[in-house]
This record gives C-alpha cells, structure tokens and sequence, in this order.
C-alpha cells in the first residue's frame, strides 16, 4: 500500500477577517488517522474527507504568526491549540452555540460528518501537518507555559474524554469506571476523572502492566480490573458498596466484542450514565425494562467544545490535570508516514502520545 503522505511546498496561507495564521509547533497522529486515510471512504462513504490534495493532521498546537484585521484578542507569539472543529456558523444550532450538532460539522485536515462539510473543508483547507496553518480564533485555545506543545498535540483525544466526563456529571459525588482505560482516550478520561475529583476510579482493560501503571497515577482513587481475569460486572459493585459506578465511559474502540462493553454497561448504578465515545461499532442488545426501571441513560458524545479546551488548559496550569506522565514520541515533517506506521502499535497504550513537528 502506497504511503498516503508526501512533502510539498506550497505558499503560507493569507489570513483574512477574523482568521490567525499559526506557525505548527506540533501536530497530534491519533491512532485512527489510518482508518481515516485508508479506509474511510470504503467503510463510510457518507463521510467527506478533505479533497485532495490536502493538508492532514487534527491536533495542531502553535505560535500565532498574525492575525487577521478583525481579531481584538489574540496577538503573534501566544502560544496555542487549534481545536480543529468547524461548523457552517449559520444555522441554528451554531447560532445557538452547539457547534457539534452543526448538519455540516467537520473536522479540519481529518473528516467531515455532513455534505456541507465540503464547503466547510474549502473555506479552511488547512490541517496541521504543516509549517503554517490558517484557523478561525473562535478556535483557538489559548496555552499557559505549564502545558507543551507536545501536550497541547493531544487535547483532542483528552477533550473528547474531559467532554464525555461533563456530559456523564463525573465529579466528587460520583463513582467512574472507565472500559478501555489503558488506550488513548481511557488514559485521557483517568487524568481528567483525577483533576474533576472524583473520588473513586474503576479502571477497566486487558494489559495488565498498563493497568498497574495507571493504577500507579494514584493508588488511594484508581482501582483496576483485568478482563483476562473475567467480567467485569461482579468486581465494580463490589468496589461500589453494592451499588455499582454512577458513570461509566466506554472507550474501547472499533473490533471490541460486545461483550465488553455488556458487562461493564451491567454493573452501572441505579440512575447511572453510560458515555460512549471510542467508537466501538459492534451491535449490543438494550434491554428497555431494565434502561426504563433503573433510570439508565446511554449517551453518546463527540468531541468537546473550545471552552471546554480553556477548561483543560487551566486545569494544566493549576496542576489538577498531570500530563506529565505521557511519553511523547516525535516524528519531522517528513517522517510523517512512519508516525502513522508507529501510531497502530504503542507499547506504551494511551501513555504513547505520536507527535509530527513541523
Ligand atoms: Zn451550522
């Protein structure tokens, strides 16, 4: 299979209105970049990507270079992440200010989820696997120096957790497990479960040494169970007094059998919420007496909002939310094909952060 990247030279971007032009620090490669440049168009034809040729790459974080005429707040050299979300601006929900349930929401440099998204997909062409990037500064999470490039590179796996989290009301008050936990978004999901204070973690996946590492991040509030020892159902009410966790976040991505997701889903609590957002794409069976008696909610949730990204970033800067413990592996522009390569096997799970810096 041919290499889907190549280096080109191509004029840095005019920014305009109330655009920033970005100089690349660092480029985020999430695991499912693959799927996207490969297999996406087979698999999910209703999904526009980015006509070629293109500029890839979802997790830009940089110095602004210039700003565009109509920008009051933002000035060159501010360090920042550029959430990649865009939407039409236009209809109601984005005039309401739900951004991600926009018909034409997209994704810059990765894919849309609409038709519109290929006028989204023109009107900012930029990805961030590149020297220089043209973003709106609706987009733009503003960085302390406490948070690096390299950090920054994954908010958005980490957003989509700390997202997912808010939607599930994870806080002091409530018990979490997390199925998936030692993969990108489940480590995600630990740290910002860590900085929201809750108090008590059940942390649920297969490889046990990276079970004990995240275990390790604070033995007094995570709690772990190894699928190879058997279902997790019995174990999480036992860890919740009989009652079982009041959130359960599923991050196991596509491929994971159904029977993952059932026996944590079953052990949630009377009035309890399930948050899906790795992906997973099996078909489970929903028993409607059982969603309907015990008050279940299962929700789904996609990305997180620019605020929400503020929110992370100061988290950081406080010293709630430790990034300390990813393991950043860098890859030059150039040796953008071998980042992707390396993004399908990280020995070190959800720890491994796969960075291009331009
Ligand atoms: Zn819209």
């Amino acid at each position: 299979m041919a290499s889907p990247f190549s280096v080109d030279d191509v004029p840095v971007p005019e920014v305009t209105g109330s655009d920033v032009l970005i100089q690349v620090r660092a480029c985020g490669v999430v695991p499912n970049l693959k799927n996207v440049a490969y297999n996406y168009p087979e698999w999910f034809p209703f999904l526009p990507l980015p006509p070629l040729p293109s500029t890839y790459g979802l997790d830009p974080a940089g110095e602004i270079a210039a700003v565009g005429p109509d920008v009051l707040s933002l000035s060159p050299g501010q360090r920042v992440y550029v959430n990649p979300a865009r939407s039409c601006g236009s209809c109601f929900k984005c005039r309401s200010g739900d951004q991600v349930a926009c018909a034409s929401f997209t994704f810059a440099g990765y894919f849309g989820f609409g038709p519109g998204s290929r006028q989204v997909f023109e009107r900012y062409p930029s990805g961030g696997f590149a020297e220089y990037m043209v973003a709106p500064a609706t987009s733009l999470v503003v960085l302390p120096e406490e948070v690096s490039f390299e950090e920054a590179s994954r908010f958005g796996y980490l957003g989509t957790s700390y997202a997912a989290l808010r939607r599930g009301q994870a806080g002091p008050d409530t018990t979490v497990l997390i199925n998936g936990a030692t993969g990108t978004l489940g480590v995600g999901a630990t740290l910002l479960a860590l900085a929201m204070g809750v108090p008590k973690i059940l942390a649920v996946a297969r490889n046990e040494a990276l079970l004990e590492e995240l275990r390790a991040l604070d033995p007094r509030r995570i709690v772990t169970h190894s699928n190879n020892a058997g279902p997790c159902t019995e174990w999480a009410r036992e860890q919740t007094e009989g009652h079982g966790p009041d959130v359960m976040i599923e991050a196991l991505g596509p491929g994971a059998p159904p029977e993952a997701t059932l026996d944590a889903m079953l052990s949630v609590s009377r009035g309890g919420k399930i948050v899906t957002i790795g992906g997973m794409d099996c078909k489970i069976p929903i028993d409607p007496i059982w969603i309907m008696c015990s008050q279940i909610s299962y929700l789904g949730s996609a990305w997180f909002s620019t605020a929400q990204g503020e929110d992370m970033a100061r988290m950081a800067k406080a010293g709630t939310l430790d990034l300390g413990r990813l393991t950043h592996l860098r890859f030059s522009l150039s040796q953008v094909n071998e980042a992707l390569e390396s993004a399908q096997h990280r020995d070190h799970g959800g720890f491994t952060n796969i960075v291009v810096m331009p």
